[in-house]
Parts: structure tokens; sequence; C-alpha cells
């Protein structure tokens, strides 16, 4: 049983027998990744901003992918637009690609292509929060920061048994102080902030996970309130969960002879839809689900031609947040030129169509369509 007594409060001091106990810990078990080597602000910051919602695993190939297509800040900040997302393709979450890209446009304009070193204008950078800036600060720069991830959430939830849900403004407030005494402290006891932050959240990468927190090899086990009761599995307490949403929706393959594909691209947000704007993709609409003429009829007013389906080609299966999606897509035969007044248009090739800027949801529909439909124009 965690007692009430026990529980840290907001601001309390961190023990610096924590801290150094789990530094040491990881100057013998910190993974190789590439980010940590040569750890300059601009891979830092690119290596973060990939690990948000995204596995390691994942984001290991595309960070030196990413580093060799642009290797500083001066390189992504002239890229096209287009270059950066195609970049990202498969990543997933576009926006923080975008905002990627227009930081290191700031960046060349207003710091001469120098990453900045100070906490307000790391914080100005677009699509530089809390969490971002203080993983530059702390690991780039080796400065004072706290740093407060999902990791570092579950290993501070289960050390001090936080008896409110975690995304709740008061478990924020004390995970934030945690983070910040936490860093305080190891500056104090002569750690860098570097280590000392990256050994928190090393250990609620490795050990103390989400679904199966090893507390048996864990180098915190006898000062953790929730391991030592044996209710590491508890915490992190989670708010009642929204009930989540299905949608269909309808996608329309047009081909040619030469197994080409007509993509196109959303701009301005028209017309809406829960994939991302401005990346290439196949015409679709929103459906209910079961007979489809509804929706090919909704298509063709929006393509200004005729339709005539063709078979399902493929069904997919997606979630975005707490949608989850079923991906439809039909084959269809054009009686007239299609058209596209929301966007560009154009034919792509197979191969070329994976190439270009997609989302997670188009590359998943065109890796699993056998070879699209012949179209008569
Ligand atoms: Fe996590 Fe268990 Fe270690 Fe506590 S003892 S920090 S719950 S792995």
């Amino acid at each position: 049983m965690v007692s009430r007594s026990s529980r840290a409060k907001p601001g309390a001091a961190v023990p610096a027998e924590l801290i150094n106990t789990l530094t040491e810990w990881f100057g013998k078990n910190a993974r190789d990744l590439p980010w940590r080597r040569n750890p300059t602000p601009y891979r830092v910051w690119v290596s973060e901003v990939m690990l948000q919602q995204t596995r390691v695993e994942v984001v290991r190939g595309y960070f030196r992918r990413f580093m060799k297509r642009f290797p500083n800040v001066g390189a992504l900040a002239k890229a096209s637009e287009d270059d950066v997302l195609a970049a990202w393709s498969g990543l997933g979450y576009y926006r923080r690609a975008r905002m990627l890209h227009a930081a290191a446009k700031q960046i060349a304009s207003d710091h001469g292509g120098r990453f900045p070193r100070d906490a307000q204008a790391i914080a100005a950078l677009p699509g530089v929060g809390r969490y971002t800036a203080g993983a530059i600060r702390s690991i780039a720069f080796n400065g004072p920061a706290p740093i407060v991830d999902g990791n570092v959430e579950r290993v501070f939830a289960r050390l001090y048994a936080v008896p409110q849900p975690m995304k709740s403004p008061a478990a924020q407030r004390l995970v934030w102080d945690w983070a910040l005494a936490w860093v305080s402290q190891a500056v104090a006891s002569g750690h860098s902030p570097r280590e000392s932050n990256q050994a928190l959240m090393e250990l609620g990468a490795t050990v103390c996970t989400a679904r199966a927190p090893r507390c048996i090899s864990c180098p915190l086990k006898q000062l953790c309130r929730a391991g030592t009761a044996g209710r590491a599995a508890e915490f992190p307490l989670s708010a009642p969960r929204s009930r989540s949403r299905e949608v269909h929706l309808l996608f329309v393959a047009l081909g040619r002879e030469d197994g080409a594909l007509w993509l196109v691209r959303r701009s301005g947000g028209k017309p809406s839809s829960l994939l991302p704007d401005g990346l290439w993709e196949l015409p679709h609409v929103e459906w209910p689900g079961g007979d489809s003429r509804q929706a090919v009829h909704a298509m063709e007013d929006s393509l200004s031609c005729g339709l005539r389906a063709a078979g399902a080609a493929a069904v997919c299966r997606h979630s975005i947040m707490n949608t989850r999606l079923t991906l439809t897509v039909q084959r269809a035969l054009a009686t007239g030129s299609p058209r596209w007044p929301h966007g560009q248009s154009r034919w792509f090739s197979p191969e070329g169509a994976l190439k270009a800027p997609i989302a997670a949801a188009t590359r998943k529909l065109l890796s699993s369509m056998a070879r699209p439909a012949t179209l008569a124009l």
C-alpha cells in the first residue's frame, strides 16, 4: 500500500541518491542511438521532433536519411516543402515536418543560420513546445532545463505514486516541478543535465515501460513507491477514455493503361478531410459504409466526370488519434476527364506515387492495391 504521507509534494526536492544511482546506471546501459552521437542542436531537435508519436526503431532509419539529405539547418531551410515532406513521408503527423521546415527558415533568417542558444529564442521557433525546448537546451547545450516526455511522466508517476490522472493539470504541474528539481539537483551533485535528463528518459523507455515494467532489474527499485508496493502497473493513472469514432472513407482509383495513377492534393483545408492537407492522395469522400452509390455520386460531382465502379480494389484499416478509419478503394472508369478544383492533380507511376509526399494512410492503400483498373477516358 502506498501511504498518502509518502507522496512527494509539488516542488519537493529530488534526493541526490536517486540521481546518482540513475546516472551511474545510464552510463553503463545507454542505448547507442544515432542522434546521441554528436548531439548538435540541429540533430537533437530533428530527432526529438521525429520521436514525438513515433517509435525509436522507426525513427532510426528516417533520422539517418534525413541527416544525409539535409545535413544542417541551412540545407533544411533551403529545401522545398515537397522535398521535406517526401523525406518525412510515412512518419505521419506532417505538421511536425512543416513546422521543422518553418523553424529552419526562421533560424536562417533571424539567427544567421546558427541554432539559437537563448531559451526564449528556442521557445519562439515554430513547433517547439516546452518538451522540445527542454530537450534542446539540456541535451544539446547541456543547460539545466527540465524535460518531461511520456517516459519521464511514467517514471515520476510510479516513483511518487501520483494519485491524479497523468494528463490532469495537477499531475502535469507535479511532474514538471519534479523535472526541474531533478535537473537542479543533478547539477548540484556534479552531474551534467545532458546525462541526468537522458537517464530518466532512458529508464522509462527501456525498464520502466508502459506495459511491462521490469522492477526486479530497475536501479531505483529500493526508492520507488509504486515499485516497492508491487503496484507499478497501476500507474500512471489515466482519465476515463473517450469512445473511439468509426469513419468510412471511399477512395477512387483512376488508372491509365500504363499503370499510372491519378492523385490529387488538397490545399487550404478544402475539401476538409481527416487525412492531412497538402499531401498527394487518392480522391475520396466520407460515407456511412454499406451501399456506395451516394458516395460515388458525390465523387462524380467533385471530379466533374461520370464514374463507373469496377469493383473494390482494397479495404484497409487505419487509426488517427481516437478515430478508426475503414478505407475502401473503388476501382473506377471515368466517362470524361476528371478535374480537381481544390489544388493540384497529376498522374504518377506506381513507384513515383510511393516516393511522393503521401500520408501513412495513402501509403497503406497504395501498397495494398493490386494493379489499378485500366481507365478509358
Ligand atoms: Fe518503474 Fe518499477 Fe523502477 Fe519503479 S521500480 S521506477 S515502477 S521499473
